[in-house]
C-alpha cells in the first residue's frame, strides 16, 4: 500500500463519515498491509520532571497555572529512572519514554537527560523524550545521546488550538518537529480528541500529521483525561466513544505505516472500547500503572485482555523493523 503526503481534511472527513463496517475494513487493510494485525507495541512512560511547567495547555494537570492535584517536583534521579526502566523491560515493554513538564528543556535539565538516554539505551530499550520545545542543536545534542524517538503532539487542528494553549503557537510546535527531523530522530507525534473539537477538526489534525513527510512513526491517539483543576475537566462535553474508533481508523489509513498508539484515556475505556480500537487499527498502547500523572489500565488487565483478543507484545525487532519500512518508503 503507497503512501501518501497530500491528505486534504475532506478526505480524512469523508473518511470518518464512512459507515463503520466499511471504515473498520479499510482500516484492516491497511494496519495488515504492513503488520502484523496481532502484534501490539508497547511503551511505557516516566515522568522524569513533574509540574510546575509554565504553559497554559487547559487540559494539563502539570501547568503551573491550574489547581490540580499534581504537586511539582524535582527532577528524578538516575537510579530511580534505571530501575524503572528495568522494570517496563521485564514486564515486556520495548520503548522506554522520558518526560519532563518544561516548555523548553534547561541547559543542566537537557545535559542530565542525554546521560538519562545513554544509560537507558544500554539496557537494551529503545528511548522516547518529550521535553517541550527544542532548538536545533538541541535536537542534536539528543540525537547524539542515542535518542530514537521525540515526541511532540501538534494537540489539536491549527483552527482549535488557541482555544486551548495561548503560551505558543501551532507553528512552534510544527518547527520544533522540523528540529527533531532534521537531527535525524524518529517521531512520535499525535494529538488528544475530545476537548470540545468538531470532526471536522479531529480530520484536520489528522490530516495535518499525514501530511508530513516522512509520517510520524508513532501516533498517539490520547483521549481526555477530565483531571480535577485543569479547564477543561469543567468546560469539555463528553464525547461519542465511537469516535474515538473512527479517529484511530483514520489515522491508519492515511498513515498505514506508522504506530496508531492508543493512548491516554484507556483506563477508563471498556475492554470492547479497546478491542474496537484495536480493530480500527491501534497498534501500540502505553504499559504500566500510570501515564505520567493519570492513571492508566493495569498491566494485568492488559495481558488478561491481550489473551482474550489473541494478540501479544511485538517483539522489539518487529517494532524497529516496521519503523524501518517507513522510514525506507517515505524517503524513496
Ligand atoms: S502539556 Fe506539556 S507543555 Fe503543556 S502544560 Fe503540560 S507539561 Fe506543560
Amino acid at each position: 500500500m503507497e503512501l501518501r503526503y497530500d491528505w486534504t481534511t475532506e478526505e480524512i472527513e469523508a473518511l470518518m463519515e464512512a459507515p463503520l463496517p466499511d471504515l473498520i475494513y479499510r482500516a484492516q487493510q491497511a494496519l495488515r498491509a504492513h503488520f502484523d494485525p496481532t502484534c501490539v507495541q508497547l511503551s511505557t512512560l516516566l515522568s522524569v520532571k513533574t509540574g510546575g511547567c509554565p504553559e497554559d495547555c487547559k487540559y494539563c494537570a502539570q501547568s503551573a497555572r491550574y489547581a490540580t492535584p499534581i504537586a511539582p517536583e524535582r527532577m528524578l534521579d538516575k537510579e530511580a529512572v534505571l530501575q524503572a526502566a528495568r522494570r517496563a523491560k521485564e514486564r515486556g515493554a520495548t520503548r522506554f519514554c522520558m518526560s519532563a513538564a518544561w516548555r523548553e528543556p534547561p541547559r543542566e535539565g537537557l545535559k542530565r537527560f542525554c546521560d538519562l538516554i545513554r544509560a537507558v539505551k544500554d539496557l537494551g530499550l529503545e528511548t522516547c523524550a518529550t521535553l517541550g520545545m527544542l532548538t536545533e542543536k538541541q535536537a542534536q545534542a539528543l540525537k547524539e545521546a542515542g535518542l530514537d524517538y521525540y515526541n511532540h503532539n501538534i494537540d489539536c487542528a491549527p483552527d482549535f488550538y488557541e482555544k486551548i494553549i495561548t503560551t505558543r503557537r501551532f507553528e512552534d510546535r510544527i518547527r520544533t518537529l522540523q528540529h527533531v527531523r532534521k537531527a535525524g530522530l524518529r517521531v512520535c507525534s499525535g494529538g488528544i480528541i475530545g476537548m470540545g473539537e468538531t470532526r471536522r477538526q479531529r480530520a484536520a489534525m489528522i490530516a495535518e500529521l499525514a501530511r508530513m513527510r516522512p509520517h510520524p512513526e508513532s501516533v498517539p491517539v490520547n483521549l481526555l483525561v477530565k483531571i480535577p483543576g485543569t479547564p477543561l475537566a469543567e468546560e469539555a462535553p463528553d464525547l461519542d466513544p465511537f469516535e474515538l474508533v473512527r479517529t484511530i481508523a483514520a489515522a491508519r489509513i492515511a498513515m498505514p505505516a506508522s504506530f496508531v498508539r492508543l493512548s491516554a484515556g484507556r483506563e477508563g475505556m471498556s475492554d470492547e472500547l479497546q478491542a474496537l480500537c484495536f480493530l480500527a487499527g491501534a497498534n501500540s498502547i502505553f504499559y504500566g500503572e500510570k501515564l505520567l500523572t493519570a492513571p492508566n489500565a493495569a498491566p494485568d488487565r492488559d495481558a488478561r485482555l491481550f489473551a482474550r483478543l489473541g494478540l501479544r507484545p511485538a517483539a522489539a525487532e518487529e517494532a524497529s523493523r516496521a519503523a524501518n519500512e517507513e522510514a525506507a518508503c517515505s524517503t524513496a
